[in-house]
């Protein structure tokens, strides 16, 4: 991947997620972590490469038909949660559904689930500035959630939260890993890499290690 302006931010990575696993992507600031994660999520294009989807080559696809594979089938966390202040967590979750063509009338439903499963049900109609970091990020996962995509990218999910809400998150992702969700996730926290069932690490947009290793908790 070349940006323009010529910074190559990844440079002959290969790799193959499989469905159902859990894996960290560590490495230093500037490594190519997000442009990796961008382009696994379809969010950019690479300059050269190809990548598969359940077996289909995104580049083959018409827009409409990946931005609508990307609305089912991914779900993206962010370090900073992204979500929109003037609306109920209910509603934030209801915004990942948007674009996937779920009726109105199943959004506030499928909303409450997903709260539900990241354990919010309880805190539906408050809106992310009455909410601790911890249940924003919680809140931002049920977003990511609510098409129950069977892959779930997560770009430092527990950068901006103090370490036990961090394992908390931690242990969420896990937990819906175990129930079946894909997930990749940013880290630059040894210990949490360490906690992962695998481990890809990047350096100058090299993929220098990929390890499957004993998960230490
Ligand atoms: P990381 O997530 O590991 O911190 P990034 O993937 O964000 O690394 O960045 C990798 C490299 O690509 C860095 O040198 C960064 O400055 C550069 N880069 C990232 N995004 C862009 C962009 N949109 N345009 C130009 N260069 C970029």
């Amino acid at each position: 991947m070349v940006y323009p302006g010529g910074v190559t931010a990844l440079d002959r990575v290969s790799l193959d997620i499989a469905a159902g696993e859990l894996v960290a992507i560590v490495g230093p600031s500037g490594s190519g972590k997000s442009t990796l994660l961008h382009i696994v999520g379809t969010l950019d294009k690479p300059t050269s490469g190809t990548v598969l989807i359940s077996g289909r080559d995104v580049a083959t696809m018409r827009d409409r038909h990946l931005s609508s594979l990307r609305a089912r089938e991914i779900g993206f966390v962010f370090q900073q949660f992204h979500l929109t202040d003037g609306l109920s967590a209910a509603d934030n979750v209801a915004t990942g559904l948007l674009y996937a063509g779920v009726p109105r009338r199943h959004r506030r439903e499928r909303a409450r689930h997903a709260l539900d499963r990241v354990g919010l049900a309880h805190r539906a109609s408050h809106r992310p500035q009455q909410l601790s970091g911890g249940e924003r990020q919680r809140v931002a996962i049920a977003r990511a959630l609510v098409n129950r995509p069977s892959l779930v990218l997560a770009d430092e999910p527990t950068g901006a939260l103090d370490t036990a809400t961090g394992h908390a998150v931690l242990d969420l992702l896990r937990r819906l890993n175990e129930e079946g969700t894909t997930i990749a996730l940013i880290t630059h926290d040894r210990d949490i890499a360490a906690s992962m069932p695998r481990r890809i690490e990047i350096r100058d947009g090299r993929l220098v290690r990929d390890e499957i290793a004993e998960v230490r908790r």
